[in-house]
């Protein structure tokens, strides 16, 4: 993996979120045998400290908005005590879908990181870019490709043994 070839560069925009991924990654790893594709997310509030957590749990609850970055957006806002989520950073293994994309606009955080890119589904630069759009009110900073190897490698894993 790429992330660990001794001659990795340092990355000023993608390493300081490296520890967050990991975190979100361990959220990803840590759901039961539901048959869940392993997503997971944290919001971190405007000191750094996990304020909310979240992985997929559509299988698990049957809900079909039940995925990581909704699940954690939900937990933050809950901490915070406000749906303003200003000062936060959402991150979250996968490129979020449309309605994730959504949710996070609506939750005005300031900024989104992700891991791995969904080319079929994404809605933060692949198949749409929701995050950026100037039509919205609202548009956060974007960090993207943070350990993106790790982040598809879960997934890859994943499907291969469905
Ligand atoms: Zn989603």
């Amino acid at each position: 993996m790429s992330d660990a070839a001794p001659d990795r560069s340092p990355d000023p925009v993608r390493d300081p979120w490296r520890g967050p991924m990991r975190a979100a990654l361990a959220e990803a790893a840590s759901a039961p045998g539901t048959g869940d594709v392993p997503v997971g997310a944290v919001v971190l509030g405007p000191d750094g400290s996990v304020i909310g957590r979240g992985r997929n749990e559509r299988e698990a609850t049957g809900d079909p908005t039940g995925h990581a970055e909704v699940l954690a957006i939900r937990e933050a806002a809950r901490a915070v005590g406000e749906w303003r989520l200003t000062g936060c950073t959402l991150v979250v293994t996968l490129e979020p879908c449309t309605m994730c994309a959504g949710a996070i606009v609506l939750s005005r955080v300031d900024r989104v990181v992700y891991g791995a890119v969904d080319e079929k589904a994404g809605a933060a630069g692949s198949l749409f870019d929701v995050l950026r759009d100037r039509r919205l009110n609202h548009r956060p900073e974007v960090v993207h490709g943070v350990l993106a190897e790790e982040c598809a490698a879960l997934l890859t894993d994943f499907f291969r043994t469905r």
